[in-house]
């Protein structure tokens, strides 16, 4: 049997089902924010990447799918399978002039990327993000619209309690005084640090902060380092520029907080970078990234253009909603006096206690079988609980099955 590859799903069903929502909800979000969607091809001339993402990322060094198409004898061109859909859009954005509509012009985009990685949870070779991107302001509005739009997007999945992470990593001379304190603060450990780490430290430093390597965090958290880090290097301007952006999000009762360790796996964020993050997703935490990238419609020809945008991984986005969406009923009403059961059950939902019944009075084993796998408890509503005014109540985890004599004892289990 042909099987899918390693690190690719099918999503088909329920699961399919899900997904249909969440796409609304982004389209939906994004579209009343005024962003309009932008489709790109799914793979891209390979230098694209090799510029536009960076040479000293994880993504070009180690992720990309890149091949070879034509032969020799027809001009022969390496093409490589979106890792990403920034370095696409600006593409695109600086092909067809799309700086020529008044600023801002703003994309969103929902659709496959690809990383050869190694699988895990929350980790595939095939995954989708949805993002959006913001070109040609540059005050901090434009990063407060950019988060605001990604906060009401979860907020519409239900997803209210996650995190937003924030730093601002300056322009390219703060980023550049930064790098050079880091290197030098790092200099004593270098032999210490991951063969990867090694490389980073000649070719872009700040991205040692971004090692999930367990021996290297460990090094960062020496107080010396941690003192460098901390530190404020940033100048005058990018700090006024962090400090609009932090108050108009004190302003909207955005819950954030500032991570000095944030510093994104892409070359070519400057300013403001965030992401957004859940305990429940275990070590790959992060469901969206982002951050500001002034200078790359420039560096890949355009002409000079602010910009701002973030990228969602929509299967963690997934393994949260499923979470919730699997998340089980309260009560089940087990009886077969039907306008008994749905007068209980009613009384419970009034009080915020999520409930259900069997509507067709079917056997109690058929009855408790689906209160089993949808519900917390049972309630059974027997004759003699009927005519002797109480409850029985069984708990579906452990099986243990109680007497209960008064509803408000309901309420407190
Ligand atoms: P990570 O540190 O988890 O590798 P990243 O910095 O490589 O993330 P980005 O390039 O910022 O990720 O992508 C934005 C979002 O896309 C991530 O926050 C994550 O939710 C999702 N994502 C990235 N890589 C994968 C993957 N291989 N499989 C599933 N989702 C992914
Ligand atoms: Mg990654």
């Amino acid at each position: 049997m042909i099987k899918a590859q390693r690190g690719t799903k099918d999503i088909f069903g329920e699961e399919a089902i899900i997904w249909q929502w969440i796409f609304e909800n982004a389209k939906n979000v994004f579209q009343n924010a005024n962003f309009t969607e932008i489709k790109t091809p799914i793979f891209e001339a390979t230098e694209l990447f090799n510029r536009g993402v960076g040479d000293s990322t994880d993504i070009v060094n180690k992720e990309m799918y890149t091949f070879s198409v034509g032969g020799v004898e027809k001009n022969e061109t390496s093409i490589t399978l979106r890792p990403e859909n920034t370095a696409g859009v600006v593409r695109s954005f600086i092909e067809h002039n799309l700086n020529r509509q008044s600023p801002p012009q703003k994309f969103w985009y929902f659709g496959p990327m690809f990383r050869y990685e190694r699988p895990q949870a929350g980790r595939q070779r095939q995954f989708y993000q949805a993002g959006v991107e913001l070109f040609g302001i540059k005050e901090p509005t434009a990063d407060a619209e950019v988060i605001l739009t990604a906060v009401n997007f979860l907020k519409t999945l239900g997803l209210n309690n996650l995190k937003v992470e924030l730093n601002t990593l300056g322009c390219p001379k703060c980023k550049n005084s930064y790098k050079q304190s880091i290197k030098k603060v790092l200099a004593p450990y270098l032999k210490d640090l991951c063969d990867d780490c090694k490389m980073r430290y000649e070719k872009n430093p700040l991205r040692i902060l971004d090692c999930k390597n367990e021996n290297c965090k460990i090094i960062f958290e020496k107080e010396e380092i941690k003192n460098v880090i901390l530190k404020d290097y940033v100048c005058e301007e990018c700090s006024e520029h962090f400090k609009e952006l932090k108050n108009y999000l004190d302003e909207l009762n955005i819950d954030y907080s500032v991570n000095k360790m944030l510093v994104r796996g892409l070359d070519y964020y400057n300013r403001t970078v965030f992401e957004i993050k859940s305990d429940a997703l275990g070590s790959q935490s992060a469901v969206c990234g982002g951050g500001r990238y002034d200078g790359l419609v420039e560096m890949l020809g355009g002409a000079p253009t602010p910009a701002v945008g973030f990228a969602m991984g929509v299967e963690r986005l997934y393994a949260l909603v499923q979470k919730k969406a699997t998340k089980k009923l309260d009560f089940f009403v087990v009886s077969d006096n039907s306008k008994e059961a749905l007068k209980l059950t009613q009384k419970l939902r009034l009080k915020e206690k999520s409930a259900e019944f069997d509507f067709q009075k079917r056997k109690f084993s058929k009855q408790l079988e689906k209160a089993s796998k949808t519900a917390k408890y049972a309630i059974i509503l027997g004759e003699d609980e009927l005519s002797n005014n109480f409850f029985s109540v069984k708990n579906l985890s452990t099986g243990e099955q109680n007497t209960i004599k008064n509803f408000d004892e309901l309420l407190n289990l």
